[in-house]
């Protein structure tokens, strides 16, 4: 590349920071105003200019402009400021994008596969200009956030997930590819909207539907080679738990819906055990809801009870599940213990309202994850303090308007004697003498060092242990100044080194159990990670230059 397309490529523009002698040797000398500008500099204009918005989505538009331009810039800029940023370019901001997707569209990033390419889908694989894919993130853009199906507009799912794979764990940009999967769209306002930008159908579904992911998933391998990483995102939950369980074994996939969120709950109970002083299987869980979120932690608690020496059978004690039906037992009246949900079905009474619940089971611990606002009413929140010292109150439904409670309401309600984490973040609470800063329960402390681990060692199939293992990185890494505030994850600031030690633990892990594929072992792990991570620093155009000896140079 020379000349003005230097400009234009975002993999190596540097803008203003390309020095003279570059300026003169790519042919962009004369393009760029005179001046020579350091990377920082470049930086503090960025923010300048961040700040200057009024509106978060113009914030998201401006950096996903700057991410088109300068991919250096921003990702450097996204790595130093995750705690302003990553509520712009993940959520909440990236999911009212993602509603705005038809307006804000402006230049294509990933692929857009639809059901009509069916039979073709390894070919436009082949129309992605990058080689050297390693990480994939699909989704087909049913269940988008908690705002349901946006159809091909969920795109910004899988493109903002990726920018925190690089930004919070250094997975090389180009090796990650966002795909989204068009089969129609079943939300009755995009079919009527003129600016729509995906197929105006409805959802494909059936046997046709699977055809067409199994195809994809073997062009993925055909294309990009058996250990690609795919991580499945948003889909709804009939279809989520089927691919997990068809693919987990043969490919290398994830579902962070419902693992990622697991590894990250389950973080964040044995942290809050540290607070109570109890051990796992001292404790009593009750959850509201039933879907993706909560089977997915009730089934990595109960492999972390099973690794304390626990049987299945007897973890399975602790675990009360209740969904829109009431709380699941064998055989209840209302019907609907299908699938995953039997494994947790209870010999009980029959119980629909969640206080009569809370009340007759007596959790030490209760965890929302059903999107129904205000579901933990001031009542069950003070009978939780009633019979607990320290009761552990998990409000994981987002965004923050579908939360349980607020951090607010659950410290009143139990006079600050409750450890409390939630799906959105919330401000600080000062109740008294004390102020609580009450921890985000967010995925992303899990899923960028799961993948920067499974890609560095090639990791082929990602077990239920890789993700209690990551928890237990996670956890280890809150510190008692943590939870003397109240907080049972770390700060968002250290957030990528969460991410690398949570791959280096994997890569212990992998090749102590043969789970890896790249051999030779690497015997340093740190080095072996840290030197695959992405690095943000300008790379140098003018090339290394040297002399031969004179009488071999200058032949006479
Ligand atoms: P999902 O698979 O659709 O599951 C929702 C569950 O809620 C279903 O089991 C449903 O019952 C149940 N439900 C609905 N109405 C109910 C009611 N009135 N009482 C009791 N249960 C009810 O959704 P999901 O993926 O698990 O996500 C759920 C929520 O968790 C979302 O708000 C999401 O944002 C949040 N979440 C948070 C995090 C995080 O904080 N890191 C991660 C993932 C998800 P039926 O089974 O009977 O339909
Ligand atoms: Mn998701």
């Amino acid at each position: 590349v020379r000349g003005i397309d230097v400009l234009r490529d975002p993999y190596i523009n540097k803008d203003m920071a390309f020095t003279l002698r570059e300026r003169q040797l790519l042919g962009v000398h004369g393009l760029l105003p005179p001046r020579i500008e350091t990377q920082d500099l470049q930086c503090y204009n960025i923010m300048q200019n961040f700040y200057r918005f009024e509106h978060d989505l113009d914030r998201y538009i401006f950096l996903m402009g700057l991410q088109d331009r300068n991919e250096k810039l921003f990702y450097r800029v996204l790595e130093e400021n995750v705690g302003i940023m990553m509520p712009i370019v993940y959520t909440p901001t990236v999911g009212l994008a993602c509603q705005k997707y038809g307006l804000i569209f402006r230049k294509p990033r990933g692929l857009f596969i639809s059901i009509h390419d069916k039979g073709y889908i390894y070919d436009i694989l082949c129309n992605w200009p990058e080689h050297d894919i390693k990480a994939i993130v699909v989704t087909d853009g049913e269940r988008i956030l908690g705002l349901g199906d946006l159809g091909c507009y969920g795109m910004g799912i899988p493109v903002g997930k990726l920018a925190l794979y690089t930004a919070l764990a250094g997975v090389k940009p180009h090796q990650c590819l966002p795909i989204l999967l068009d089969v129609g769209t079943n939300n009755e306002t995009l079919l009527k909207d003129p600016m729509y930008l995906g197929l105006k159908q409805k959802r494909v579904t059936g046997q046709a539907y699977d055809d067409f992911i199994e195809e994809f998933m073997q062009a993925i391998i055909k294309r990009y080679g058996q250990n690609t990483l795919v991580q499945f995102e948003d889909f709804g939950n009939h279809n989520a738990f089927r691919f997990l369980e068809k693919y987990r074994n043969h490919y290398c996939t994830f579902n962070d819906d419902i693992q990622g969120t697991a590894a990250v709950a389950v973080a964040g109970i044995l942290s809050a055990l540290r607070i109570t002083g109890k051990t796992l299987q001292e404790n009593k869980f009750v959850f509201q809801g039933a879907g993706e979120a909560s089977i997915g932690i009730a089934k990595l608690l109960i492999l972390a009870m099973k690794e304390d020496g626990c049987t299945e059978e007897e973890a399975v004690t602790k675990i009360y599940m209740v969904d829109s039906r009431g709380l699941i037992t064998k055989d209840r009246p209302s019907g609907g213990v299908t699938g995953e949900k039997l494994l947790f079905a209870k010999d009980h009474e029959h119980l629909d309202n969640l206080e009569t619940i809370i009340n007759n089971v007596k959790p030490t611990a209760i965890i929302g994850a059903a999107a129904i606002a205000g579901a933990f009413t001031p009542s069950i929140l003070k009978a939780m303090a009633s019979f607990n010292d320290r009761p552990i109150i998990f409000a994981l439904s987002n965004p923050t308007s579908k939360a349980e409670c607020t951090a607010e309401q659950a410290y009143s309600n139990t006079q600050g004697r409750c450890v409390f984490a939630s799906g959105s973040p919330f401000d600080p609470v000062t109740l008294g003498e004390k102020t609580f800063h009450p921890g985000q329960g967010n995925n992303a402390y899990i899923f960028p060092g799961i993948a920067l681990g499974v890609i560095c060692c090639g990791v082929r199939h990602i077990s239920e242990e890789i993700f209690l293992k990551s928890a237990k990185a996670l956890a280890s890494m809150v510190l008692q100044s943590d939870l003397d505030k109240g907080r049972v994850y770390p700060s968002l600031s250290k957030i990528r080194e969460v991410s690398t030690n949570i791959a280096i633990e994997i890569a212990h892990y992998a090749y102590k159990y043969r789970m890896a594929a790249h051999y030779p072992e690497p015997q340093n792990k740190d080095e072996f990670i840290h030197g695959q991570q992405y690095c943000t620093q300008y790379e140098s155009f003018v090339p290394q230059v040297y002399d031969w000896p004179n009488d071999v140079a200058n032949p006479l």
